[in-house]
């Protein structure tokens, strides 16, 4: 298959982001066999507060060689109130010293979780952690771009991978992003041809520093679910993303139109 220049068909055989730890254990097992039966190799299981990283530690040693275990604290989840900030930093270490190779994530900067100030500070701390102990790292962003430029600025090689998840930002932010040598990784908004911006990325991106995933067992928007997961959506829906970034990049290189 001619997939655009996008160099290593490893690329395709990882989900890049995902939340494993949120399925029961059945529909887990359900999950992993039917997206393996299409392919998929490695999941990039992202942590999103304290209380799922014990799970997704050990679904790490479960799937050994391919669930690939990150921990943090998702911007959502953090609220001054309930981080206990030494024991959680604490914590976080302990799980950063068990899996040599795990990363920190999902971390970053979402304008809709307000508690600016905190969220950053968080933010800064878990960044700080990844220098130290040399991991990759997993961005979420939603808004709030130039802030988290600033932040990852003064980080630059400092991760052997920094990647932003899901990402909706102009082409011309994403290029500073790139210079620092961030990847992008997209999911299934990219289906939908409302998420302009997310596509025109998807279509511009060079090939080395695209990446993808479906950010299951989440439910972004209908007509994706897998009746056997009970409605949610599964790594399986994989391959529909590279289809269309695909079928965007070819129409983009063509033609200069994303649809
Ligand atoms: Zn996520």
């Amino acid at each position: 298959m001619d997939w655009n220049g996008v160099a290593s068909t490893d690329v395709f055989k990882r989900d890049a982001h995902i939340h494993l730890q949120e399925y029961s254990h059945q529909q887990l097992d359900l999950a992993i066999k039917r997206a393996m039966a299409r392919g998929i190799e490695r999941f990039d299981c992202c942590g999103t507060m304290p209380s799922d990283w014990n799970r997704v530690s050990n679904l790490a040693m479960q799937y050994k060689d391919m669930v690939f275990p990150y921990f943090g604290i998702h911007p959502w989840y953090i609220s001054e109130h309930d981080v206990d900030v030494e024991n959680v930093f604490e914590f976080l270490v302990s799980m950063l010293g068990k899996i040599p190779y795990a990363g920190v994530g999902e971390i970053g900067l979402d304008y809709k979780a307000g508690n600016f100030d905190y969220q950053k500070f968080i933010f800064s701390q878990q960044l700080e952690l990844a220098k130290e102990y040399g991991r990759p790292v997993a961005v979420h962003t939603v808004g709030m771009v130039n802030e988290l430029y600033e932040h990852l600025v003064q980080y630059k090689g400092c991760f052997p991978e920094l990647l932003i998840h899901s990402p909706s930002m102009s082409y011309e932010m994403a290029e500073k992003f790139l210079k620092l040598g961030a990847i992008f990784s997209f999911n299934i908004f990219v289906l939908n041809e409302e998420y302009v911006r997310m596509r025109e990325l998807a279509a511009r991106i060079p090939p080395e520093s695209l990446r993808f995933e479906t950010d299951s067992p989440r439910r972004i928007f209908s007509g994706y679910e897998v009746p056997e997961l009970n409605g949610l959506i599964g790594p399986e829906l994989l391959p529909e993303v590279h289809k269309e970034v695909l079928a965007i990049r070819r129409r983009y290189a063509a033609r200069g139109v994303l649809s």
